[in-house]
């Protein structure tokens, strides 16, 4: 089984969107406990890595050859510069990002920190997500959704928006999916 019913998300997601192939790199960004991290390994087999990075701790899973975890704040720079190191040169094919806010209940704070975040994934992957890579990050749905799109749809062949059945509950959430980077890695630091 998985640690997380928000597995059959990613594995919708994956689905629809063709994500991961056998050998990719993935970096997993608000991977605790961990059911993203198992859909990801499974999919990526032996060949693949997967970094799952978390403010929280991360169970180590028992594909622990395959899962590499981090454990950081995506809104501190420290933690982009970490990631860009264990993923090396080559590059991720494949960011995804489930992070999410803690609710308040207000709904337009809670969407503006639900941007807030997938920007925060999104500007990551413009750093470590190699050219031809593929981003899909959660974001409650809402005023500034608009922006942040618009911006993705300048680094990526196309984007959709999905709203994987597994999530209906949640009916805000939604993934946009960024599909064939076109854009070269930034490069930051020197
Ligand atoms: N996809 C995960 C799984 O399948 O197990 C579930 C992820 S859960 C919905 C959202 C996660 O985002 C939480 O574990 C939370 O700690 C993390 N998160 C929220 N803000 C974060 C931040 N600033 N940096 C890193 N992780 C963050």
């Amino acid at each position: 089984g998985y640690r997380a019913r928000s597995a059959y998300k990613l594995k919708q997601l994956d689905e629809e969107a063709g994500l991961f192939g056998p050998g990719n790199t993935v970096v997993d960004l608000g991977a605790a406990p961990g059911g993203w991290l198992q859909v990801a390994a499974e999919a990526v087999g032996p060949q693949g890595r997967v970094v799952g990075v978390d403010l929280q701790r991360i169970k180590p899973l028992d594909d622990h050859d395959v899962v590499e975890t981090i454990r950081g704040d995506m809104t501190d720079e420290e933690t982009r510069a970490r990631i860009t190191e264990l993923v090396g040169e080559e590059g991720a094919d494949v960011v995804v990002s489930d992070m999410a806010p803690n609710m308040t209940g207000e709904y337009s704070l809670d969407h503006a920190r639900s941007v807030h975040l997938a920007r925060q994934a999104f500007e990551t992957a413009m750093v470590v997500l190699a050219t031809g890579g593929d981003l899909a990050v959660k974001v409650f749905d809402g005023r500034d959704l608009a922006d942040l799109r618009e911006e993705m749809e300048g680094e990526f062949q196309y984007v959709r928006s999905i709203r994987p059945d597994a999530s209906r509950d949640a009916s805000s959430e939604l993934y946009l999916v960024g599909k064939h980077r076109i854009t070269a890695p930034v490069r930051t630091g020197d």
